[in-house]
């Protein structure tokens, strides 16, 4: 594979939350091999003259659905697999094209996908999976109106989860998860907007059950994400052993406190919330769903205060479903209107990457790391809606290859 010299631009160090001049990238086989703020010798490398421009690390997005092909996931589990798979390669590129190197899966994608990616058959992020998410009847993951008793889809690749009840099932549903690929273990543990017969408030899954999954999970040594809004039940997750808490939208600063004592992250997802009501009944979410956005909605900026406050480490998450995954990069605005781009820039970056398991390989730059990087037109420290504008992106790389290069040869 090619040898990249990347040269003579600023380079936005994550760690320090810093922009440094004089810094040179080495880039061999496909992974970082040298930083250094002294001249590089690499003569047999390209080099690549970044002048007025910034070089970082590939973003990542620590909560995405790549199989949610429509924003109606009920009609999502009815297609043929087929189609679910070639629709998914095209929102898989999308976000690659977006400068999200890497995406954590939190429901839905499944190991052919990861391979998929892995041979570049399709052109997309790394992807790190759960395998579909466990789900109790009427949470969730569970699409039937109330005048539905037939089974789900659950073998389609379109369907986001699967139902099991009771410790044996939910036992079975982990292990059979992990098996299956799983990286990682999702459960839904409180109402939902996307599922018609839970109002938010509702708590899902028996203590016992929660503790059930999560023994499962660290028995492999990996852990459990949830699906949670209300402070009682991102109380309880974090109470059974959960790690990753996704949304968060409603937590108090009692609960965030406890949440940032256990050494679990948090990962908002508010850029779901501003897709949906911008055009989420237009593209058929159903009347129940529409009603429940604005209970989610109006918590999440406080949410990133209280979690802020309260010491809660905060990944990247986006959680748009069909027609809206092009909103993915509106995280980055909506959570500047109460944090510095400089920590949100953090949360795109190390702090998903360890939700990915993926410390120091991924959402950084430093010699060992996979070469996923991003050549920035633009200071994204002092205005972080240059990640939003898609033509500021000027180069793309992953794993040592350029999927968009418009720098000057
Ligand atoms: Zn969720
Ligand atoms: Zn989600």
């Amino acid at each position: 594979m090619t040898a990249y010299l990347f040269t003579g631009g600023q380079f936005l160090d994550v760690k320090t939350k810093k922009m440094v001049e004089g810094v040179e990238v080495l880039i061999e086989d496909g992974i970082v091999r040298d930083v250094s703020n002294k001249p590089i010798t690499a003569s047999s490398a390209q080099r690549i003259d970044l002048r007025g421009k910034t070089l970082m690390p590939g973003l990542v997005d620590a909560h995405v659905h790549v199989v949610a092909t429509l924003v109606d996931l009920a009609a999502n589990a009815e297609l043929p697999s087929s189609l679910v798979a070639l629709r998914t390669s095209k929102i898989m590129n999308g976000m690659l094209m977006r400068g999200f190197t890497t995406v954590r899966d939190l429901a839905g994608a499944d190991l052919g996908l990861k391979l998929a990616v892995e041979e570049g058959l399709i052109d997309g992020p790394r992807l790190v999976i759960c395998g579909k998410a466990l789900g109790q009847t009427g949470g969730h993951t569970d699409y039937r109106t109330r005048f539905d008793n037939r089974p789900l889809h659950e073998a389609s690749l379109g369907a986001l989860g699967r139902i099991c009840n009771g410790i044996d099932e939910v036992r079975r549903g982990a292990r059979e998860e992990i098996r299956n690929g799983a990286d990682f273990i999702k459960i839904m543990a409180n109402g939902g907007v996307a599922s018609p017969t839970d109002p938010i408030h509702v708590l899902q899954y028996s203590r016992e059950e929660i503790i059930a999954i999560v023994e499962e999970a660290n028995n492999v040594g990996t852990y459990v994400s949830a699906h949670v809004y209300t402070d009682a039940a991102i109380r309880r997750a974090v109470e059974c052993g959960v790690h990753s808490l996704e949304h968060c939208n409603l937590i108090e600063k009692e609960t965030a406190e406890l949440a940032a004592k256990s050494g679990a992250i948090a990962c908002p997802t508010l850029a779901a919330y501003e897709g949906l009501a911008m055009e989420g009944e237009a593209f058929g979410l159903k009347p129940d769903s529409v009603a429940k956005i604005e209970t989610v909605r109006v918590g999440g900026l406080r949410s990133l205060e209280i979690l802020r406050d309260a010491g809660v480490p905060m990944a990247y998450g986006s959680d748009l479903l069909g027609q809206l995954h092009h909103y993915q990069s509106i995280e980055f605005s909506t959570r500047n209107k109460v944090l510095p781009a400089a920590d949100i820039i953090q949360s795109a970056t190390l702090i998903s990457a360890k939700l990915c398991r993926l410390e120091g390989q991924i959402g950084e730059l430093s010699p060992g790391a996979f070469a996923d990087l991003l050549v920035v037109d633009g200071n994204p420290l002092d205005d972080i809606s240059v990640l939003e504008q898609h033509d500021k992106l000027t180069a793309i790389m992953k794993g040592g290859r350029f999927y968009k290069n418009e720098l000057a040869a």
